[in-house]
């Protein structure tokens, strides 16, 4: 029997799927961009591990965000447009795809990113504001580096550590009126890129209320879903 030429691996384009994943703080959004890049194969890129990493790598770009870290000020749009954009074009991502997680964040950084590869999906993870603040302001956290929440992941002893009995705390940035100021700014960054995402007919919806397992079912429903009409 003769053997049927394999096409080469390169005449046959993987799938890369190019994701963004956007939620208010508390949606879970950044456990879900896991979980489907793990699910996919895809390099999960989020710019807060990215950003530590090129910080500590000391490298080009991560001396000129600490700089500003370092200062209290923002890193400008140039500086996370080419940290992110360094990550996109290496391993994984490059080679399967990505999902990314806290970009973009605002018009200048959609823009770059249409403009260098733009994406196939964006998911939007939805939770009420006033969930978000139940979420948000229950977590505490020890000096030893665990974190609790009341509700979802109490404590033994309340208020207390189980791995060192220090006693708990709430951030400050986890307090009601940080998180709802926090909230706010979200909802006006996200706005424009909800818009352009759902204009674009890549915008994907998903109830983020139930528990993680379930959301993931959900949101594996509509990328399945998104990939079978063309
Ligand atoms: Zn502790």
């Amino acid at each position: 029997m003769r053997r049927v030429r394999q096409p080469k691996k390169s005449s046959r384009p993987p799938l890369r799927l190019r994701m963004v994943v956007l939620g208010v703080q508390g949606s879970g959004k950044g456990t879900q961009a896991e979980l489907v890049a793990r699910r996919f194969g895809l390099a999960h890129i989020s710019t807060g591990e990215i950003f530590r990493r090129e910080i500590s790598r000391r490298t080009a770009l991560g001396r000129r965000a600490e700089r500003y870290l370092m200062a209290g000020k923002l890193v400008p749009d140039a500086v996370t447009n080419a940290i992110v954009g360094k990550h996109l074009r290496f391993g994984r991502a490059r080679t399967h795809g990505f999902v990314l997680d806290g970009y973009p964040r605002n018009r200048a950084q959609l823009t770059a990113l249409e403009r260098a590869t733009p994406v196939t999906h964006a998911i939007q993870i939805l939770l009420p504001d006033r969930v978000a603040v139940q979420r948000i302001s229950g977590r505490l956290n020890c000096a030893c580096g665990l974190s609790y929440h009341v509700q979802y992941h109490p404590p033994r002893r309340r208020g207390i550590c189980d791995r060192c009995g220090r006693k708990l705390f709430v951030r400050d940035d986890d307090q009601p009126a940080t998180i709802r100021k926090r909230i706010r700014i979200y909802h006006r960054q996200t706005a424009p890129l909800l818009a352009y995402y759902r204009k674009r007919g890549v915008l994907l919806q998903v109830d983020g209320r139930p528990a993680i397992a379930a959301v993931f079912r959900r949101v594996l429903t509509q990328l399945r879903r998104s990939m079978a009409t063309p």
